[in-house]
């Protein structure tokens, strides 16, 4: 248990020093697999035992390798990143026995760095989602409280890395997917800037959305990741050539008193539970006791983020997954004739929550409702985007929550979707501006004792900024005591 515990920044320096072996770290990580896994069902796929055992091994008689950052660091990866040879399935059924030819960008990077994959994280089907309920492998569990949700789409990949089954994961954020679950499970949580992380061999949701990042139980950590993944790769036409990509070197040398943190006055008021507000007062009050300076700034066409969001991303959706159509991959329903295969095999092969949003995705793309919905919502995400430029022109990073409550009950927004899609409010809006944001514990609630989070949110392509500014922020927030169970 004292193994798994450490951060993965520590665990990275021991490795490297042969004071601990890649071995008795694999080992240390499958047995609170053992121990947690049956209650949490936060893997969908996880590596043989044994052969992760000798890869180890074999590492271990080689010795550290100092280009190597991750050298013998077993990780978590969401299951819609592609891994060659091990199954990817976007929690769904339609993927259940699909395994890649190749590697994501992402997963390539961290194997480079000396990563050990342990397996792949559940999961909301193809990310849709928001408590990890939607998936064909059944939900995960909160380890905080098991009878709640661990947030979502990357739920089992925050429920695995709070419940210290691995040292960090990789999840992906198209709405909130990162910020959110790290938020209801305790968890840091970066959404990098749009194009900064390579998509290549991400399953794609909603393409103009989706960025992948890294979940840890440290700022440093996650640090340590985003200097991994993070830069241009030409698989990826939306990647950027972005200089000087360094998030480890300066994380510590901003103080508190040269930042200005601007609070949006929207998100703060009506329908953010209370326990959330007072955690999110206590850390204000903390910044200003330390010299930082906080002034309110508006965002005024935050009312109107959900609907844009969820008419854009499922616009998008519906032609990304087009694809699944049981000729060339995937599970194809038994049948006749073409079309009824077609038909068959995605009523049988997708979830309800995905055909919901194919369906109304392929509605306001059609000719005569174009206009009113999916041009109209793009016209909204230009004003979001505008809102925001303007809210830095008086601030340096906003602080804002994570989700209006903390962690909710299983089946408690089951059987009704709109109340499901309100939760991502504070979350969705930076996805639209393309904006980079992180997801910070601030500590247990009261009456609860479920983790609160705060989200800071900077200007585009700032991620270094954000996670200068978040390490200074986690100083003032008590740690967590991982795991929880
Ligand atoms: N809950 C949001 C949705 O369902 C966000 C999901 C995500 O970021 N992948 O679209």
């Amino acid at each position: 248990m004292e193994i798994v515990k450490k951060n993965l920044r520590e665990i990275a320096e021991q490795l490297q020093k042969k004071e601990i072996k890649v071995q008795e770290v694999v080992q240390a990580c499958f047995e609170q697999i053992e121990r947690t896994e049956p209650k949490l069902n936060a893997f969908i796929t996880l590596q043989d035992q044994e052969e992760l055992l000798t890869q180890a091994k074999a590492l271990d008689t080689t010795g550290p390798d100092s280009n190597q950052p991750l050298w013998g660091v077993p990780l978590g990866i969401k299951d819609v990143l592609t891994t060659q040879g091990i199954k990817t399935t976007c929690a769904s059924k339609i993927l259940s026995n699909f395994i890649p030819p190749y590697d994501a960008e992402v997963v390539s990077r961290l194997k480079r760095a000396g990563a050990i994959i342990l397996g792949k994280q559940n999961m909301d089907e193809f990310a849709m989602g928001s408590s990890t309920e939607n998936s064909a492998f059944g939900p995960t569990k909160n380890p905080w409280d098991l009878r709640r949700v661990p947030g979502g789409s990357s739920g089992g990949s925050a429920a695995s890395v709070a419940s210290c089954q691995c040292f960090a994961a990789i999840g992906t954020d198209t709405g909130g997917s990162i910020r959110q679950p790290a938020c209801f499970c305790g968890l840091i949580g970066v959404k990098p800037s749009y194009g900064l992380v390579s998509r290549y061999g991400l399953i794609a949701y909603g393409s103009s959305f989706d960025q992948a990042g890294p979940l840890t139980r440290s700022v440093e950590d996650s640090a340590l990741l985003m200097e991994i993944i993070a830069g241009f790769d030409p698989k990826d036409s939306t990647s950027l050539e972005v200089k000087d990509l360094n998030f480890t070197q300066n994380l510590k040398t901003l103080e508190l008193s040269q930042i200005t943190f601007g609070l949006p006055k929207e998100y703060f008021g009506e329908g953010l539970d209370p326990e959330v507000q007072a955690k999110i007062d206590q850390l204000i009050q903390n910044i200003e006791s330390q010299n930082g300076k906080v002034v309110e700034v508006s965002l005024p066409h935050t009312e109107y983020a959900i609907a844009a969001y969820y008419i854009l991303v499922m616009a998008e959706a519906s032609s990304n997954l087009a694809r699944f159509d049981g000729v060339r991959y995937g599970f194809r329903a038994k049948c006749k004739d073409l079309t009824e295969m077609y038909e068959q095999t995605r009523t049988q092969g997708f979830g309800q929550e995905v055909q919901r949003r194919i369906m109304l995705g392929t509605y306001v793309l059609s000719a005569g409702y174009y206009d009113a919905y999916y041009k109209k919502a793009a016209q909204v995400r230009r004003l979001l985007r505008n809102d925001f430029e303007k809210a830095f022109q008086e601030c340096d990073c906003i602080l804002a929550p994570v989700s209006p409550t903390p962690a909710f009950p299983l089946g408690q927004h089951t059987s009704d979707p709109l109340q499901m899609y309100l939760m991502d409010v504070y979350t969705i809006s930076l996805n639209l501006a393309g904006l980079p944001g992180i997801a910070l514990p601030c500590g247990l609630g009261e009456q609860t004792n479920l983790p609160i989070g705060l989200q800071i949110i900077a200007p585009y392509l700032e991620d270094q900024k954000l996670l200068q500014i978040a390490y200074q922020l986690e100083k003032l927030t008590p740690r967590l005591n991982y795991p929880p169970l």
